[in-house]
């Protein structure tokens, strides 16, 4: 198979149509066989629910080559049950969770020309997502839905290296309490788009979010779940129920048990302990880890041990684990690397 002819380290993180993406819709109480398409474009109603009231859930997930030249997904099966639990909790029909994973090494198989070779640091991003695409005015869930899944080649994370970060703690929420914060909505992501941008004209990279309800505790940033390394090398990461349940995260947790033989609490994590933390990272499926330097808090600045200038060590050990068995250098678990050719 020949492979497209792309910069794969420069093309950066953005959307570039690729030859085919995957469509099955909902009507009648019935989801079809769904297929491969050419056409990049959908049309729906001036009415339709996810253009009126955001019923809209989407996953995030990448497939890549591997040293020894396979195509892999890394634990798709994960994506497919939380994208159950985003469309159960928004009135939105679950999509069966294997004919996910079958459409997910579908729409890959048939883009392997866009797939970046081993070695480039890209990778080619997947992006399932589900919409009500029948007419509703009066407040209720729409009657048809159409779930789709397209691809993009992106860019190397880091480009130079892994450099730590500057956040801030945000004024505002990005979830209510028993809200939707723990389902990956389109909508969690609207709400979150004025206060990023407001952190960025401000000079930071991201923002902190606290718990909603007390506004003392740890939530986790727009898009990535929060670690931090204790000076004496456990792992700690927040629990709360409007945290969007990272897969990243929970490999992580896995990882430091498992493989790396640390301690693990996820726990509440209040805003308070944070200043005595050696070190702070982002987990996300993009970054693998972004790791944190500093966070600032209404002009009280809290700099980690760990520094500017690279990882901490806890938390590179961490990712040049996830990442070896992600690359297949290390033995990864039982299923979590699906492979697809
Ligand atoms: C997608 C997402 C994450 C990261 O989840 P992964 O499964 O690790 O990619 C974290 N927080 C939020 C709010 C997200 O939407």
């Amino acid at each position: 198979m020949e492979k497209k002819n792309i910069d794969w380290a420069n093309i950066g993180f953005g959307y570039m149509p690729t030859d085919y993406r995957f469509v099955a819709n909902y009507k009648d109480g019935a989801w079809d066989e769904g297929e491969l398409t050419t056409d990049a474009n959908i049309t729906i109603s001036e009415c339709a629910g996810v253009l009126q009231y955001a019923q809209t859930c989407f996953e995030g997930m990448k497939a890549y080559t591997t040293e020894d030249g396979h195509i892999v997904v890394f634990r798709p099966d994960l994506n497919a049950s939380r994208m159950a639990d985003s469309c159960r909790r928004l009135e939105m029909p679950v999509f069966p969770e294997d004919k996910f994973v079958e459409a997910i090494e579908k729409v890959v198989a048939a883009n392997e020309a866009f797939v970046p070779p081993f070695g480039s640091g890209a990778t080619l991003y997947i992006r399932p997502y589900m919409f009500g695409s029948d007419p509703v005015i009066g407040v209720k869930p729409a009657n048809e839905y159409q779930f789709r899944i397209f691809t993009t080649p992106v860019g190397p994370y880091f480009k130079e290296g892994a450099k730590p970060i500057t956040i801030r703690v945000s004024d505002y929420d990005r979830a209510a309490p028993r809200g939707t914060g723990n389902i990956k909505a389109g909508l969690n992501y609207a709400m979150s788009l004025y206060p990023i941008m407001e952190a960025h004209r401000q000079g930071f990279d991201e923002n902190m979010y606290l718990d909603p309800a007390t506004r003392t505790k740890v939530e986790e940033t727009g898009g990535a779940n929060f670690i931090f390394i204790t000076k004496d090398g456990k792992v700690v990461t927040p629990k709360s129920d409007s945290i969007l349940p990272s897969i990243t995260r929970r490999s992580l947790v896995y990882v430091a048990k498992e493989y790396l033989g640390l301690e693990v609490e996820e726990r509440e994590v209040l805003f308070d302990e944070v200043k005595d933390f050696a070190e702070c990272g982002l987990c996300g499926t993009a970054a693998v880890i972004s790791p944190v330097g500093k966070i600032y808090d209404h002009g009280n600045e809290i700099c980690f041990p760990s520094g500017m200038e690279k990882m901490g060590p806890v938390i590179q050990k961490l990712y040049d684990t996830l990442t070896g068995i992600q690359m297949g250098h290390i033995e990864a678990p039982e299923g979590w690397i699906k492979v697809i050719k």
